[in-house]
């Protein structure tokens, strides 16, 4: 926050400090506007804009403002307002789901915090205390809640110092927030209760939906109705309305968690509503868009219509968007893996071999062993399982029994807990997707020196190219062979083949 003594600067400081956003935002949108302050002061100025904006969720324009900031402090050689710059980057990226940009930003900072200690004895308390709460996001999105917890705790002494209100609420509401993921309840309702005790009404409707979710994971949905309606009234006001989304995913939450098929479908109509909304967070995009996901499977269980299985594409083609656009691979190759299993439902043998054949390219091309084991594991229970799933669409198998023979259920549960953790793997090559860049078709991976450019257009790294000749040898756009030198095998063929080297060996 500001650094300056102006009578007026410090009446700014007091509005955002109430939570007034807006009112503190016209009056330094006025000050700005005004020429007798010094360039210190103007700088000054331009910080508080910056936090008003990022404050209120105008998250793409406290971008802007906080990039000119950084460079008019690198100007004036003013290290604290670097500082402050950088950690609203940082803060403004994460939010929006660019963790490993908003990882770079906060290693940044980390420099800069170590120069102004060494060199300063400013009071840094507040900013250090928002910079560590950043920092042990990063940490959570890398999954290592553990590490995430501590820095929380770490971040909410440093608030409790200065009494700095909103950081205390907001590292408290953390900390519940990861001890609901590890699923120790009790503790998650104590921290998420001593946030709201906090009464930093600017941001209660974040500890207040905490505080729904665990209920409802209890299954203690009288209670969490008491907190949501106290949401409810919360956000009518001016300066909160903004969390509305918040309200509108808990509420289809507890929605979803009756047994009534009426209560069902309102929720499903929520979830629809906030899975492509832009101006939201994208952690509640995601919520949204897995939570629909599982109705799709209730309803189509119930239903047994597999036009539902359409029906959820599109949602799990943005979920594929977003998870590629913030790198989260393993979040991307579960959901190719879910793709598969939805193909079998309807036995789509082909389609379902693709999709098990990306995600498998995608956990191998960034690391993630484990879940490449897993992968190949369904392969391998597909190429056996295949004349079941065949014999079952003969016989118009029940989707029920489809579902379960796909494991469907336990995987939708994997999706959730992968999302919970939200696990960034930020890997060594930083592959950004942007459109001058190649990326193969397969493994979503960057196309680094070699590759195979079909006459379609569409392209493969070498690794993948050199694996589908040897599968159908088939480009997946256009169908036209890959190798013209080799024989096209349809998946019959091939599935065949594998099983006739597995019996070979006995
Ligand atoms: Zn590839
Ligand atoms: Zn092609």
């Amino acid at each position: 926050m500001s650094h300056s003594e102006s009578e007026e600067l410090k009446q700014a400081e007091h509005l955002i400090r109430e939570g007034k956003f807006n009112e503190a935002l016209q009056t330094v949108l006025e000050l700005e506007k005004r020429d007798d302050f010094s360039p210190q002061e103007l700088l000054s100025i331009k910080v508080l804009k910056a936090n008003c904006l990022y404050m209120s969720g105008n998250y793409l324009d406290a971008l802007k403002s906080a990039a000119d900031i950084f460079q008019e402090s690198q100007k004036q050689g003013d290290l604290l307002s670097s500082f402050d710059a950088l950690t609203i980057q940082a803060y403004a990226n994460m939010m929006m789901g660019n963790i490993s940009k908003s990882a770079d930003l906060i290693n940044q900072a980390e420099d800069v915090l170590k120069i102004i200690k060494q060199s300063f004895t400013i009071d840094l308390i507040r900013s250090e205390s928002f910079f560590v709460r950043i920092k042990a996001s990063i940490h959570y999105f890398k999954g290592e809640i553990q590490r995430s917890l501590e820095l929380n705790k770490k971040s909410y002494e440093l608030a409790k110092d200065i009494n700095d209100e909103r950081s205390m609420a907001a590292s408290l509401n953390n900390i519940a927030d990861k001890y609901l993921h590890l699923k120790e309840y009790d503790k998650a309702l104590m921290y998420a209760k001593e946030a709201v005790k906090v009464k930093y009404e600017p941001a209660l409707a974040y500890p207040l939906s905490t505080l729904i979710e665990i209920y409802i994971r209890k299954g203690n949905v009288k209670e969490a109705k008491v907190y949501l309606d106290q949401l409810r009234e919360l956000i009518k006001k001016p300066d909160i309305k903004g969390f509305k989304y918040l309200y509108r995913l808990e509420q289809a939450l507890i929605l979803k968690s009756s047994l009534r098929a009426r209560n069902r479908i309102k929720s499903e109509d929520i979830f629809k509503e906030l899975a492509f909304d832009n101006t939201i967070p994208i952690e509640q995009r995601y919520d949204a868009i897995i939570n629909l996901c599982d109705l799709f499977l209730i309803e189509l269980r119930i239903t047994n219509d597999p036009e539902i299985i359409d029906e959820i594409q599109p949602y799990i083609q943005e979920l594929l968007n977003l998870a590629e656009r913030q790198h989260l691979y393993v979040i991307l190759a579960e959901t190719y893996l879910l793709q598969a299993k939805l193909s079998l439902l309807i036995v789509d043998l082909k389609k379902a071999k693709r999709f098990l054949t990306q995600a498998q390219k995608i956990a191998e091309r960034f690391g993630q062993k484990e879940l490449a084991e897993k992968i190949a594991n369904e392969q391998s229970k597909l190429i056996k399982q295949s004349d079941v799933w065949e014999k079952l669409k003969e016989m118009g198998a029940p989707m029920e029994e489809r579902i379960k023979l796909a494991h469907l259920n336990e995987h939708i549960e994997e999706i959730v807990k992968y999302r919970t953790m939200l696990p960034a793997f930020v890997t060594e090559e930083k592959v950004a997707i942007h459109k001058e860049k190649k990326i193969c078709l397969v493994c979503r991976g960057e196309v680094l020196r070699y590759s195979y450019i079909c006459e379609c257009g569409a392209i493969y790294c070498d690794n993948c190219a050199r694996a589908l000749t040897d599968l159908e040898n088939l480009c997946w756009v256009c169908d036209n062979p890959i190798d013209y030198l080799k024989p096209v095998k349809s998946y019959k063929e091939e599935a065949e083949e594998i099983n006739l080297n597995h019996k070979g060996k006995k």
